[in-house]
This record gives C-alpha cells, sequence and structure tokens, in this order.
C-alpha cells in the first residue's frame, strides 16, 4: 500500500520511463525507414505518448474515486441506520486510513444501537409488567408512552401522541395532570373511577431548570381503601359499644364512693379508687377514640374563623394551669398579640391542649414549656418547645400512630391515652397542613403544626 503522493510518482514516472525507451526506440528504427513512412511512426509515437498520459491520469482518478463513491454510499447507509458489511481496504494510504476509521465507527455504532434495543426492551418489558401504571407526557400536552395497566375507563389505550385532553378520561385525573402541569410542580392525588379508588402522582423531569417531560404513576388503593374502612368502621363501633357501660360503670363507682364512706386506708377503698381511676382513663380513650373517628369519617365539618392566636394560647394555659402548676412549669407565649389566624377554633384548643399536656407530662419538673408562632409565607406555623426527655428519630414518624407510645408505663403513668397526636394528626390533616416533630438543639423536642393560610 503506498500514499497517494508515491502512487502519483510512481504511475507518473513509469509512464516517462516508457515514453522515453519509445523514443529510443523510434530514433533507433527512424534511419531505417522511408521518408514516406516517417511521419506515420512520429504520429503513433504522439499518439501512444497522448493515450498513456490519459490511462495513467484515468487510473489515478479512479483509484481515488472509487472508493470515495463507497465511502459516501456507506455514510449514507449508517445515516439511515444500516450498517451493513465492511468497506474493502483501498490501495491508496490516505483512504485506507479513511475507510479504516470508517469501518470502526460503523462497528462502535452498530454496538450502541444494539445496546440501546436490549435498553429499551428491557425498560419497556418492565415497564409493561409492573404493577402500577404508568406514563409520560411531553411539554405539549401529548402522552409519550403509557403502559398496559392503566384502566381503559381512566385513559383511553392506544394515546400515545394523543393530547391529554382527549386521552384522559377521569375528570378528577385530567383536572389534577393540568394543574401540576401549568405549575410544572410535582403532586399527588386521590380519585375514584367506579367502585376502584386510585392514587395518582405526578414528577416533572428537569434539566437545567426546564422540564421536558412528566412522568405520573397511578396505583390502585382499593383494597388498601376497603382495609382502612373496615379498620375505622370497627374502631368506631367499638367507641360507640364502649361508651355506655363504661359512662355507667363509672357512674356506679361514683355513687358508691359517695355513699359507702370507706376508711382511708382500708382495702376497699382502695380498690374503689382504682376502679374510679381506672374507669376515668376508659373514659378518656372511648372519648378520643370518638373523636378520631368523627375526624376519620369527615363528620366534623371545619368551621374557619378569624381570631387571635396569643388570646386562644393563653386560655389554654389556663385550662391546663393545673397539670403545670404540677410540676412547677412555665409556659412562655412567644406570639405577637396582633397575630390573627384563619382555623377552627375548638379543632386548635384541641390541638394546643393535646401539645401541650404532652410538653409537660414528658418534660422534668421547673421546666419551661416554650409556644412560638409565625407566618411563614403562604402558612401559618405553630411550635410547642419542651426541654423534657425528647424523640428518637426511628419513634418520630410513628408517635402520631394510633396507640403507639415510646414508653407504656410512662404514658399510663402520665394518664395518656396514646391517641392524642392521632388526632392532632387528623386535625391537621383536616386543616390541609401537617404536623411533625424534631430534636429540640436545647434538649427534648419541637412539635410544629403548620397549615395554609386560605
Ligand atoms: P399519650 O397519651 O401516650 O401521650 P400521644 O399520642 O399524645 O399519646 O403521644 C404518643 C407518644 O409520643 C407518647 O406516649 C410519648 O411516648 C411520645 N410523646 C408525645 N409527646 C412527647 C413529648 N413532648 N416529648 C417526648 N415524648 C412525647
Amino acid at each position: 500500500m503506498r500514499s497517494f503522493f508515491s502512487t502519483l510518482l510512481l504511475l507518473n514516472w513509469g509512464l516517462l520511463l516508457i515514453l522515453i525507451l519509445l523514443a529510443a526506440g523510434v530514433i533507433a528504427v527512424e534511419d531505417y525507414l522511408s521518408n514516406s513512412l516517417k511521419p506515420l511512426l512520429f504520429f503513433s509515437y504522439i499518439l501512444i505518448a497522448i493515450f498513456g498520459t490519459f490511462y495513467v491520469s484515468f487510473t489515478i482518478a479512479r483509484k481515488v474515486t472509487d472508493p470515495l463513491s463507497l465511502i459516501e454510499n456507506k455514510t449514507k447507509d449508517i445515516n439511515a441506520g444500516d450498517f451493513g458489511v465492511e468497506l474493502p481496504s483501498p490501495e491508496i494510504l490516505e483512504l485506507a486510513q479513511l475507510t479504516s476509521s470508517i469501518n470502526e465507527m460503523a462497528k462502535r455504532l452498530k454496538n450502541q444501537f444494539l445496546d440501546l434495543t436490549v435498553e429499551k426492551e428491557k425498560f419497556n418489558s418492565l415497564l409493561q409488567n409492573l404493577k402500577e401504571g404508568v406514563f409520560a407526557i411531553d411539554f405539549n400536552n401529548k402522552f409519550l408512552f403509557l403502559n398496559r395497566n392503566i384502566p381503559e375507563s381512566i385513559i383511553s389505550q392506544n394515546s400515545q401522541f394523543k393530547d391529554i385532553r382527549s386521552a384522559v378520561k377521569n375528570r378528577e385525573l385530567l383536572q389534577f395532570i393540568e394543574t401540576k402541569v401549568a405549575k410544572k410542580a410535582e403532586g399527588k392525588t386521590e380519585f375514584q373511577e367506579g367502585s376502584h379508588f386510585y392514587n395518582a402522582r405526578l414528577y416533572p423531569i428537569k434539566s437545567n431548570d426546564i422540564v421536558y417531560l412528566y412522568i405520573g404513576v397511578i396505583l390502585d388503593i382499593t383494597e388498601d381503601r376497603q382495609n382502612q374502612l373496615v379498620r375505622e368502621q370497627f374502631f368506631q363501633n367499638a367507641s360507640h359499644e364502649l361508651k355506655t357501660p363504661i359512662t355507667s360503670i363509672k357512674g356506679y363507682a361514683e355513687t358508691l364512693h359517695y355513699r359507702l364512706k370507706l376508711e382511708d386506708g382500708s382495702n376497699e377503698k382502695k380498690f374503689l379508687d382504682a376502679i374510679l381511676r381506672n374507669t376515668e382513663r376508659l373514659v378518656r380513650i372511648v372519648e378520643d377514640m370518638l373523636t378520631i373517628s368523627r375526624l376519620e369519617n369527615h363528620k366534623t365539618i371545619l368551621q374557619t374563623e378569624s381570631f387571635q392566636l396569643y388570646e386562644l394560647v393563653k386560655n389554654v394555659r389556663d385550662s391546663v394551669g393545673v397539670i403545670l402548676s404540677n410540676k412547677n412549669q412555665n409556659l412562655i407565649i412567644e406570639i405577637e398579640k396582633t397575630m390573627r389566624v384563619q382555623a377552627d377554633l375548638v379543632l386548635m384548643e384541641h390541638v394546643l391542649v393535646n401539645l401541650i399536656s404532652n410538653a409537660s407530662a414528658y418534660s422534668p419538673e421547673n421546666s419551661n414549656i416554650v409556644v412560638f408562632a409565625k407566618e411563614v409565607n403562604e402558612k401559618y406555623l405553630l411550635e410547642v418547645r419542651d426541654n423534657g426527655i425528647g424523640i428518637s428519630p426511628e419513634d418520630s414518624e410513628r408517635i402520631f400512630e394510633r396507640f403507639f407510645r415510646v414508653d407504656t408505663n410512662r404514658s399510663r403513668k402520665e394518664g395518656g391515652t396514646g391517641l392524642g397526636l392521632s388526632i392532632v394528626k387528623h386535625i391537621a390533616r383536616l386543616h390541609a397542613g401537617e404536623v411533625y416533630v424534631r430534636p429540640n438543639p436545647e434538649g427534648g423536642s419541637i412539635f410544629s403544626f403548620e397549615f395554609p393560610k386560605k
């Protein structure tokens, strides 16, 4: 294999050598020819020279243009996704190097293309076999893909590349998608279609703050909902069924206590006191169970009004005064007197009583409890801070579950029902807000209750 330059030189020198040899031959035979044949000899020599030059130029051009046109066709094929067979190696070194690079590139592209196809297949089979319904929407509100687990009654099948307005059949879901897409925000919602309940989530996929895709996930939560309903129903029935007998036991125990006038220190008095103490605890548990049932079944309708938070906290401080003074604790209010909130006054009182009683119950004597509130952007934030025993991060989520206690004995001793924080969580939800706990940097816990301004 030679470079283009040396091939050119070689062919030209070869031609020159042949022409010189021919010229020498012509000169040698010239003397033996008659004068009439000499012009023919010269003419033949010139013809051979012209033809030789033409042949050499043609050969050089073919050596370059043939491989170049092969390369051109090959790049067109690659562009069209056809990787075909390898190009043959041309004789000219520079073109051979170019051909080998193109062959390498085609091989690499073919492998990458195969890898991509395999990945796409894997992704597709994963997507189609998911329990959840999954879809993607582009920035023009058109479906890019949907898997087969989305019920036809929610989004029409074969809706790829269709506009969401024509493809999404469930109105609640469509409204949810449209609002989230308009705000370029992620979100979740629950909706009903026929006798089924669904949970939907939407996530914007961003690059450099530009949303180019939304991924949606739909999950059938009918079974969970039904289980939850059964649990709620049981809770509601149990609390209703327990209320009457417990009230009656309490009444009889109080009558006995009043009538028998038992001697202090006698076993009978100790037994009756224990019955009274425990029935009071049971009454509190049943009352809390009923409160939760009412909140869960949406029987409690929010009656919001505008009021001064400072005044409410001051009233609550007075009503839990005995609890605080028993442990010589001090309640500090850090709230602007003029701060007004729009909320359900009775339920907010419930929240404050629960959080302040807990702060007192789980803090040592002579400690301070701070109630702090402020407006943060579009939200109200209310905090109850204590310097008590604190809550470990593992328990921070669980304490809002019904009957969950970190230390059951201590909770019982403090007269707790294990339902207070569950009630607070329900009230937060009713106000479209949330409640959470974090460690107090000064020791103890900070309970935050926040909800949006309406
Ligand atoms: P309880 O009636 O037992 O206080 P709650 O639902 O009010 O029930 O609270 C659940 C559990 O959370 C409590 O038993 C206690 O272990 C923990 N807890 C609640 N408030 C505090 C607090 N301020 N400091 C430490 N632990 C707390």
